[in-house]
């Protein structure tokens, strides 16, 4: 029987779990993938304060390193069904269940499809969602990658992502509007790298290649105009979706699969907490999901006290 059982090990997940082994709680996390979430995904983070940059792989590392040398027990696995009501709560994971006083939902998110026709055909061959994993293959001075790479959608992703890339090879962003989305300091940093090119009031319809992708079909949202633009390879960045599918038909969603809470990230139910990008929030960052993981621990830690009270009010 754990107190804290905490779901999702990435800047959301492992700052709870610090907070929570600091408040002496016998807590785990289960995490499906590799500790750090998003951030595993991320080129450089230049916004996380007291590191003017760091790699999203190595901030990942520290931060399960800070857990881990607290004592908190990690677990690699997939949560597939949580039993919520009552004072025991039950995880099922791939390798077991698990009881816990309370549970902490930290799944964040991940990435959206783009729905474009040949997106799953070429998925690992010339399409990826992350940069990181795979800008290195599209090198320019590789035997055949001389048509540059495409990137999709004008959000904080997007333009990182594809300004990254242009150490790469040459970078052509297609948004669906003339503006970006993007925080104004990743716009500028974009518009002045000669290596980023921009298709305005367009999206990509088609993927298209042999075996590998070849080129992209993109439709002018304004004229209707359709053009082949030649290209290695296509980065989808069209925003992302919540890691909640573990919890359909549960009390503790809002209609678009993220979980509303109170300020003390309580959800809807008594001893179930959430935190992070999986919320229902404005701000979606490693910051935000940090300390959104701390103050979900320290709620967790006065709920279970509360139930150690009124265990003792009925004793007495
Ligand atoms: P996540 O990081 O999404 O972690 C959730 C974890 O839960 C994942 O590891 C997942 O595997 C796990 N999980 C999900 N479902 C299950 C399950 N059923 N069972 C077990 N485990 C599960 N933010 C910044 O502040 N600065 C940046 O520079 C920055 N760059 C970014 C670049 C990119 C390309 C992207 C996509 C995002 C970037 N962000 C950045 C946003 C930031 O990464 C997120 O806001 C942050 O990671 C959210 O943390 P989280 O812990 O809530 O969720
Ligand atoms: P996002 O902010 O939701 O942006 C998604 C982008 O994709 C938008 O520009 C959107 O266009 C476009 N789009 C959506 N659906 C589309 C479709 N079907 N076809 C074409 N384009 C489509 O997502 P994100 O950029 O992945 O960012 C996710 C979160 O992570 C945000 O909170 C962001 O701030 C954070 N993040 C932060 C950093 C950083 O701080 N450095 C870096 C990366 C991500 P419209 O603009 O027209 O809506």
């Amino acid at each position: 029987m754990y107190d804290l059982v905490i779901i999702g090990g990435g800047p959301a997940g492992l700052s709870a779990a610090v907070y929570a082994a600091r408040a002496n709680l016998k807590v785990a996390v289960v995490e499906k993938g590799l500790p750090g979430g998003q951030m595993q995904n991320t080129t450089e983070v230049e916004n996380y304060t007291g590191f003017k940059m760091i790699m999203g792989p190595e901030l990942s590392q520290v931060m399960h390193e800070h857990a881990l040398h607290l004592g908190v027990e990690y677990f690699n696995a997939d949560v597939e069904k949580v039993e919520l009501e009552g004072n025991i709560k039950q995880v099922h994971t791939t390798r077991n269940v698990m009881e816990a006083k309370a549970v902490l939902i930290a799944t964040g998110a991940e990435p959206k499809k783009l729905g474009a026709k040949g997106e799953e055909e070429f998925r690992g061959r010339g399409v990826s969602y992350c940069a990181t994993c795979d800008g290195a293959f599209f090198n320019e001075k590789r035997a055949g990658m001389d048509k540059g790479v495409i990137v999709v959608g004008g959000g904080d992703s997007a333009v990182e992502e594809g300004t990254f890339l242009t150490r790469f090879n040459k970078v052509t962003l297609v948004h669906r509007r003339d503006k970006l989305r993007a925080q104004p300091i990743l716009q500028k940093r974009a518009f002045d790298n000669p290596k980023m090119n921009f298709i305005w009031d367009s999206t990509v319809e088609e993927i298209l290649g042999e075996g590998a992708v070849k080129a992209v079909r993109v439709k002018n949202l304004e004229t209707g105009e359709v053009t082949e633009v030649p290209a290695n390879g296509v980065f989808i960045y069209v925003g992302m979706k919540p890691n909640t599918d573990f919890l359909q038909g549960s009390k503790i969603l809002n209609e678009g699969g993220y979980i509303p809470t109170d300020e003390n990230m309580k959800t809807a139910v008594p001893g179930v907490f959430a935190a992070g990008d999986v919320r229902e929030k404005g701000l979606r960052q490693i910051i935000t999901a940090a300390a959104d993981g701390a103050i979900a621990a320290m709620s967790a830690y006065h709920y279970i006290e509360s139930l150690e009270d009124a265990k003792e009010d009925v004793t007495v």
